[in-house]
């Protein structure tokens, strides 16, 4: 369970992010989407304001804040660019395994400088096998004395270049059964061994690194080994996916969000048949549509986050907000390139950009074909669900 953020102390918050977007991020988007750069400076300045450490508790350094406040802020990020979101997105589930299952001295070595942003943090987890079927990845940690030994390759890993430190799955036993009972969480920064292969040029989500990472005799201290118990590491990344999908379901009601204000803007101002098109009724139906699922996705986002502040499970309830949320986002993108007509299809409009960078929400954080099958799994499960 969070402690709550007093409403005052919320709205504050988003005020100043809200304000580092319009100032300093929307201005420059298109470009550095455009040129596929990393806005190192924008980064500083989400140093500046906390974002690095914006659950990690205040006795490590972060902001302590609530899933709520938490999905408000990659919401607004998200508005303005959603790459930019991505700098603090996968960093947030290496604070939150760290913070729910590291060891004190995990917790003391890493959290801080996680938290100011000294060091940014990412997921290890997909390889290029697959990143679906997680329990059966083959990069490998063997013990050996007071270390362990990792061979293997990540892909898709986001912050994969700038990042200082990655939460990674590996597997330790390779005769368990299932054989997800024989992976294990660990924190890792960068050493001999451990290199960058390729950095992937992406349809959209452009101006944030996503690298494959090589691991060949990479050695790392035991006491690496997060909680310090082999064999735990799936069900402590998967706990942390919970936020993760939150976090990506907001992303998407801020893509969609955007997508929207630029279709009600550009209705109202382009005219045809002596009228603007607002007032033709296809174009307000679409309108009408496209807000009313932006509004739908936006209260399975912060049901979702409430649910996880009190404490809950929130897999069915992170899943279905992802789920629906992602689609809607392409889909509100699809209808604002629509409503701009030819000028949605060119670079000049940030329409175009939204239309690229929807389809990663379907895909991160589980695709949304297997996180049916978690919702279905949860619906079976769960009484409340039966009639
Ligand atoms: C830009 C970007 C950034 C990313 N960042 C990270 C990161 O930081 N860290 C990280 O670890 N990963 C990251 N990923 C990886 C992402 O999580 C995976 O791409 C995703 O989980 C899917 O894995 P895959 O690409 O291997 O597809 P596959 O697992 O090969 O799946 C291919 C298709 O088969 C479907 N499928 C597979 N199994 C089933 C099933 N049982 N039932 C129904 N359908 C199924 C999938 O839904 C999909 O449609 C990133 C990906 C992208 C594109």
């Amino acid at each position: 369970m969070t402690t709550a953020v007093p409403e005052e102390a919320r709205s504050q918050i988003i005020s100043l992010v809200r304000d580092f977007v319009r100032r300093d991020v929307e201005p420059v988007a298109a470009q550095l989407d455009l040129e596929d750069i990393v806005p190192h400076d924008l980064i500083d300045k989400m140093k500046d304001l906390g974002l690095f450490g914006i659950t990690v508790p205040e006795e490590y350094g972060g902001l302590g804040l609530d899933y709520t406040t938490f999905a408000t802020i990659f919401e607004e990020l998200s508005r303005g660019f959603m790459s930019i979101s991505g700098a603090i997105g996968t960093h947030h589930i290496l604070t939150y395994v760290l913070t729910h299952y590291g060891t004190e001295e995990q917790k003391q070595r890493f959290l801080p400088d996680l938290a100011s942003g000294k060091k940014r943090g990412g997921l290890a987890l997909t390889e290029p096998g697959g990143g679906t079927d997680v329990a059966n990845l083959q990069t490998t940690a063997e013990k050996d004395g007071e270390e362990y030994v990792i061979n293997g390759t990540k892909m898709f890993i986001t912050n994969g270049r700038y990042g200082d430190a990655f939460c990674l799955l590996a597997r330790t036993d390779r005769e368990a059964e299932p054989n997800h009972r024989g992976i294990s969480a660990f924190v890792i920064e960068r050493g001999p061994g451990f290199t960058v292969g390729r950095d992937l040029d992406k349809l959209g989500y452009r101006g944030l690194d996503t690298c494959e990472l090589i691991f060949e005799d990479f050695r790392i201290p035991t006491e690496n080994l997060i909680g310090g118990e082999e064999n735990r590491g799936f069900g402590q990344v998967m706990s942390g996916l919970e936020t993760g999908r939150i976090n990506v379901a907001a992303r998407a009601v801020g893509v969609a969000q955007a997508a929207f204000d630029a279709a009600i803007k550009y209705a109202q101002q382009r005219e045809s048949f002596g009228k603007p098109i607002a007032e033709h009724q296809a174009i307000q139906l679409m309108l009408a549509n496209m807000a009313t699922k932006v509004q739908a996705a936006r209260l399975l986002t912060y049901d979702a986050a409430a649910k996880k502040d009190s404490g809950e499970r929130v897999d069915l309830e992170s899943g279905m907000a992802k789920l629906y949320a992602s689609e809607i986002c392409q889909e509100v993108a699809m209808d604002a390139m629509r409503v701009h007509g030819g000028y949605g299809y060119i670079k000049e409009s940030p329409v175009e950009r939204y239309y690229r960078d929807a389809p990663l929400m379907i895909i991160g954080e589980g695709t949304n074909e297997i996180l049916r099958t978690v919702i279905a799994r949860q619906l079976l499960r769960r009484p409340e669900y039966q009639l």
